[in-house]
This record gives structure tokens, C-alpha cells and sequence, in this order.
């Protein structure tokens, strides 16, 4: 570790931890340290910071609702952006919206503000520099829809904008590369109807309460949807509804969430996702994607 780092902890207002346990940080709750935890305080400590690791490996963490990090934990610098990455602005035509923002903080802002198409962000639980990342989505929303641009620091650490026909946005999937840091986002808006925007909110909330375990130690759907199959339907079909590993298991509310009882590590989640995989390769010859990111040994 440089005393470089060191004396930029001493210095910064961005909060900087060593040997940190960066599973508290996960939904999952589960994984060994980051070497370095830096909570990012502005763009211009940002900066200073990826100067300073440049040549090491970083990794960009939002709320951590899509992420597993190995038990052995990560050995590099994990990187959070800090409450003033959070703002929500609104101009004459654009929404700027900073990257560590909640999904669910724009979609009530933009109910307050009578702007539609923001409802399935209330659906969720994650940052909008994740959603950008995994082109998040739900109840016929992505985060692609409204895009104008975002504001990220490439590989090289510059701040630049990218416009949206410029990004590859697929299904739970763009392609931002892992060295790269969204620091912000501008949406193009649209007014709607308060009371629709309203009733939207409260669908997806329903729907949700009645077909997820939320609020729980899961990453939501851990594995992506085959073309045109529910993976959730594949799970069950193939006998895993209910399938334990260790402390880990399958969620019997929605097959594709997998669980953490409040004592498993990440090899338990890891491994009952692998052996689902193999499950349904063997009953449907189809190979199932991660939808969530692992990291770390
Ligand atoms: C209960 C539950 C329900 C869920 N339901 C849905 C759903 O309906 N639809 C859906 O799409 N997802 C769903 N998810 C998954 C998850 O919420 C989304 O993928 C979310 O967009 C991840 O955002 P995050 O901020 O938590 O990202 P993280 O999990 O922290 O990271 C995910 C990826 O984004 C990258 N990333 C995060 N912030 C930045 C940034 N500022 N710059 C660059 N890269 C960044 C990370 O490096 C990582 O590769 C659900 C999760 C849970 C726990």
C-alpha cells in the first residue's frame, strides 16, 4: 500500500479504511475485505483518489443490491460515491441526477413533479449509477428509456459526457466498462398524470410484496432471463424451489432470488447458484447467465 494512500486519509475529506469488511455493504451481507474502502466526499477528491490507485484494480460499488463478494474478500480499492453524488435536480428540460442517488429517491421525485415514466424506479432497490450499469428494469420500465447522457470518468480519469446513442444498453447489461465511474445522469421528461403516476407506484409496490421476498438478504434475480423463458420458471421446472447450500437458499416466494438465512457466506450463495446451473442445463440443455456481479478471491 503507498503512504501516498495513507497520507490522502489523513487529508481528504473522502473517508479512506483499510482492511475493510465491505460485505456490510451488500444486500447479501456476505464476503471478506476490500483492501482499501473509499468513500468518495466530491469529483475533485474522486480525481485525486484514481490518480493515486491508477494502476491497481478498483471496483465502482452502488448500493449493492446486485453484488456478491467473494469470502476472501477483494484486493484492490472499492469505491462508494458519497452523499454529494446524490442530488436530484430538475431544469427546464432535463433531470440531473447524481449517481449514488436512490432509484426509489427519482422515481418519488418525479411523482412529486408530475413527471412519468420514472414509476418502475420505485421497483428497485438499488443506485442510479447501478441501474446505468445493469440497465435496470421492471413492470416494462428500463433504465435505458429515458436517457439523455451521463457524465463518467473513463479509464484515463477524465470526466467526460457520453451521449446515449453512444452507450450499448441491453437486456440488464450495458457496455460501461469496470473501470469506468459514472458520476452522473440526465434524463429527458415527460409530465403525466399525478393520480397514474400514483396508481403506478402502488402497482408495482403490490406486485412486488406479493411475488418477491424484499427486504430480505438477496440480491433479487440472480440469474438473467433466457430469450423469450422466465428463469424463475426454468428454477422450479427443474426442481431447485426451496434447494439448500449451507446457509443459502432458494427462495419459495420466487425461484430466482436466492437467499442468505442470516449465516451464509458467499461460497454457500456462490455454490447453490452452480448447482442451479447445472440443474437446468441438465433438464433444458440451457445455460443460465449471472445476472448478479462477483467479486473478490
Ligand atoms: C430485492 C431486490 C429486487 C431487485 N429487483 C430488480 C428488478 O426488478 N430489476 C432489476 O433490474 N434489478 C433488480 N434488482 C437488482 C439491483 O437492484 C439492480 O441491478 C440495481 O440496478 C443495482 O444497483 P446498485 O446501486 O445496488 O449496484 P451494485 O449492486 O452496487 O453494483 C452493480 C454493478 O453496477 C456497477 N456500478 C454501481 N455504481 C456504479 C457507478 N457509479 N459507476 C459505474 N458502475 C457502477 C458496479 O460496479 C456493479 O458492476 C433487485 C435487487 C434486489 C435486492
Amino acid at each position: 500500500m503507498s503512504n501516498k494512500i495513507l497520507e490522502l486519509a489523513e487529508k481528504l475529506k473522502s473517508k479512506i479504511y483499510f482492511d475493510y469488511n465491505i460485505g456490510k455493504h451488500t444486500w447479501f451481507r456476505t464476503g471478506g475485505n476490500a483492501k482499501i474502502f473509499a468513500l468518495i466526499e466530491n469529483n475533485s477528491e474522486l480525481e485525486i483518489i484514481l490518480n493515486e490507485i491508477k494502476n491497481e484494480n478498483f471496483y465502482v460499488l452502488g448500493s449493492g443490491s446486485n453484488l456478491l463478494i467473494r469470502d476472501k474478500g477483494y484486493d484492490g480499492t472499492v469505491i462508494k460515491l458519497g452523499k454529494s453524488f446524490s442530488a436530484i435536480k430538475i431544469t427546464e428540460d432535463s433531470l440531473e441526477v447524481g449517481a449514488s442517488a436512490l432509484d426509489v429517491n427519482l422515481s418519488n421525485f418525479a411523482y412529486k413533479n408530475k413527471i412519468k415514466d420514472f414509476e418502475f424506479f420505485s421497483g428497485i432497490p438499488g443506485s442510479i449509477g447501478g441501474a446505468i450499469k445493469m440497465n435496470a428494469g421492471c413492470f416494462g420500465g428500463e433504465t435505458k428509456d429515458n436517457i439523455r447522457s451521463i457524465e463518467i470518468y473513463n479509464s484515463h480519469y477524465e470526466k467526460k459526457t457520453i451521449l446515449k446513442k453512444d452507450i450499448e444498453f441491453s437486456y440488464r447489461s450495458s457496455n460501461i466498462k469496470q473501470n469506468e465511474i459514472i458520476s452522473k445522469a440526465i434524463f429527458n421528461y415527460n409530465y403525466g398524470d399525478t393520480d397514474l403516476i400514483k396508481q403506478k407506484i402502488k402497482n408495482i409496490k403490490n406486485k412486488r410484496l406479493s411475488t418477491q421476498p424484499i427486504q430480505k438478504r438477496t440480491s433479487g434475480s440472480t440469474f438473467k432471463n433466457p430469450p423469450n423463458l422466465f428463469a424463475a420458471k426454468l428454477i422450479e421446472e427443474s426442481g431447485c424451489k426451496g434447494l439448500t447450500y449451507g446457509n443459502a437458499y432458494v427462495s419459495d416466494k420466487h425461484a430466482n432470488f436466492l437467499m442468505n438465512n442470516g449465516k451464509a457466506n458467499a461460497n454457500d450463495i456462490e455454490n447453490l447458484g452452480k448447482i442451479i446451473i447445472d440443474k437446468v442445463y441438465g433438464k433444458f440443455n440451457i445455460k443460465l447467465e449471472w445476472e448478479i456481479k462477483i467479486i473478490g478471491e
